[in-house]
């Protein structure tokens, strides 16, 4: 331990990852677990996304790629963002990553002095928190639970500012909750924070396709705070390509620079290769984005009408994404034998040791009370992990 520092010390593991982890290996070892833990697409990458790779092999995509990502990529991604987001950002605005959470981390570490105060509307993904703390900000929380729809209220997000607030980093659609802000919605936030000029937004957009609204709105798209907004968004969740790890984030010019300048000394541009598939996918037929979301709203409706049977589960209907996030409060506080249910923690751990079901515990995403499953499986899947987690729930008293 002594020679681990003090920064990595104190950095929480990541508990998606943790647990997913934690169920490879009981089923490494014969129990037939399923993974509603780790949230990734189940479907294979397009095959006009694979084909653009190969030949990008053939052709000798085998060395450096410019740090930011090749020029023709990040005029991809520009065109992707005027066509689709109505948003005008030149490739220098685009640096390319290795995937949506390092392009994250990157804006924070370009961004957030130690002791800025970054506001966070939770229930959160894992990683942010962490993030903050790796910069040395300090993460401000604002709860918004599952009767406000898990969204927070402008009042909410004026109460939360200080002279101190440098950023405030939100996601729509949501992980883990599936909540999406509407365009009046995100107006409502946008006219408070047009009051706060020296604030900036991060807005972590990689559930933009997975969405059953009909309307994605960018928080890019508000004219009052665009010239203080970064997005972030990559083809992981999309085009189901997360093992290909390419990431984006566009931001003014001088915060993409300074991305640029940090992403240079530790990592270097992202793979060549995944580089040019990730080309193929914002250039190709996007056909395939709308039918993968089409199998996620299926799946959607399948999983709220079984989950929402289960005695103690709270639940509400996702709009985006591929999370469901139930209230169990309900639960808590039952018995297994002798050993007693008091956390959500304690909950998917009876969940995964009882039912074989992997789940994760809300309090990863600073929302104990919750857990989280993915429902990026396939239907059998879901209808056998929902039975057992009856079956399971049934036998506590
Ligand atoms: N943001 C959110 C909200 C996510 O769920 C994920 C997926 N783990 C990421 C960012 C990171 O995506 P990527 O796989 O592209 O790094
Ligand atoms: N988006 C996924 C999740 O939250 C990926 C795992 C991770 O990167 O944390 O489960």
């Amino acid at each position: 331990m002594e020679f681990i520092s003090k920064r990595v010390q104190s950095l929480a593991v990541s508990q998606t990852l943790a647990m997913s982890q934690k169920s490879s290996e009981l089923r490494a070892s014969g129990v037939d677990v399923i993974n509603l833990s780790v949230g990734e697409p189940d479907f294979n990458t397009p095959a006009h996304i694979k084909d653009a790779a190969k030949r990008a092999v053939d052709d000798n995509f085998s060395f450096y790629s410019p740090v930011p990502g090749y020029m023709s990529l990040r005029q991809a991604i520009a065109d992707k963002l005027s066509r689709e987001n109505g948003l005008s950002f030149t490739p220098a605005e685009i640096v390319v990553s290795n995937g949506a959470k390092q392009a994250l981390c990157n804006v924070i570490l370009s961004t957030v002095n130690p002791g800025d105060e970054v506001i966070i509307p939770t229930p959160a993904w894992v990683s942010y928190v962490e993030m903050v703390k790796l910069a040395e900000g300090k993460s401000v929380l604002v709860p918004a639970g599952i009767d406000s729809d898990f969204k927070i209220t402008p009042a909410q997000l004026e109460a939360a500012i200080t002279p101190r607030t440098r950023m405030l980093l939100i996601c729509s659609p949501s992980n883990p909750t599936g909540s999406v802000y509407t365009r009046d919605e995100l107006q409502a936030l946008v006219d408070v924070l047009a009051k706060h000029p020296d604030i900036l937004i991060l807005a972590d957009e990689i559930y933009e396709h997975i969405n059953y609204t009909g309307s994605f709105t960018s928080l890019g798209s508000f004219e009052a705070i665009a010239d203080r907004t970064i997005i972030i968004n990559g083809v992981s969740k999309a085009y189901a390509m997360t093992g290909w790890r390419i990431g984006y984030c566009a931001a003014p010019a001088a915060i993409a620079k300074a991305v640029s300048k940090l992403q240079g000394q530790y990592t270097s541009g992202a793979s060549s290769i995944a580089q040019k598939a990730a080309e193929a996918a914002y250039t190709g037929p996007q056909d395939c984005v709308a039918e993968m979301c089409a199998a996620f709203r299926r799946r959607r409706d399948l999983v709220v009408g079984l989950a929402s049977q289960i005695p103690g589960f709270r639940v509400n209907e996702p709009k985006g994404a591929f999370y469901l996030f139930p209230e169990v409060s309900g639960v808590l506080g039952k018995r297994f034998g002798d050993k007693v249910i008091a956390t959500s923690g304690d909950l998917a751990m009876y969940l995964l040791e009882q039912a074989h079901v992997a789940t994760v515990d809300g309090a990863a995403f600073c929302a104990p009370g919750y857990i989280r499953f993915s429902y990026a499986t396939s239907d059998e899947n879901l209808r056998e992990a929902m039975s057992r987690i009856r079956t399971a729930i049934d036998q506590l008293h």
